[in-house]
């Protein structure tokens, strides 16, 4: 069993809809358990500005399934919920980041793992760090809260919107 962290981010067609979409979407994998999802916050755009601000959530799964086979069926959720792929960085009803799993390294065409943006975004560090805590060493060996104390700022807030008041859609704890 692999604890793995899957990064959620959606700009256009009710964002908050598409994440909680995209998490249902997590908890009907085989073989997976969707055992959190952080707080949905809003970030401004990393890429071109003349954008919608983002909305990000980070989700944590244990998963039996090989980190080649998560990302195909991250890719799959992203393909089935009307992702398409315009501008780099551009404006996207979904985007599935596999941030890590475990401390499986990869370095392939396909598939970067741990994500190459992981230790460098607040919109992603700060949901982990929702999950995790600060203190959380990450697989580089640096704790979360020294890392987000040295990215860049996206101007993170935290949503009004959120997943279903902190439940998890067919998965309750
Ligand atoms: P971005 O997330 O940088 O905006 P895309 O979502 O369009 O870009 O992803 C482009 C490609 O990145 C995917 O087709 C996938 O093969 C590759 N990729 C490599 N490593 C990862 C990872 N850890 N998580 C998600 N996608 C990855
Ligand atoms: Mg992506």
């Amino acid at each position: 069993m692999t604890e793995a962290f899957v990064g959620l981010g959606s700009n256009i067609g009710e964002p908050a809809t598409q994440l909680r979409r995209a998490c249902n979407a997590l908890t009907a994998l085989p073989d997976t358990r969707l055992v959190a999802v952080s707080s949905f916050y809003e970030s401004q755009p990393m890429g071109p500005s003349d954008q919608p601000p983002f909305l990000n959530a980070c989700a944590h799964i244990e998963t039996t399934i090989d980190p080649n086979e998560l990302l195909t069926a991250l890719l799959a959720i992203e393909t089935t919920m009307g992702r398409v792929r315009k501008r780099h960085w551009g404006e996207r009803c979904i985007d599935l980041d596999l941030l890590f799993c475990g401390d499986t390294s990869v370095e392939s065409e396909r598939l970067t793992l741990p994500h190459p943006g992981l230790y460098q975004r607040d919109f992603v560090l700060k949901p982990l760090a929702e999950l995790l805590g600060n203190e959380y060493l990450m697989p580089n060996g640096l704790d979360i809260g020294t890392l987000l104390a040295g990215c860049s700022t996206h101007d993170l807030k935290l949503s009004s919107d959120q997943l279903c008041n902190g439940e998890i859609p067919g998965n309750p704890l």
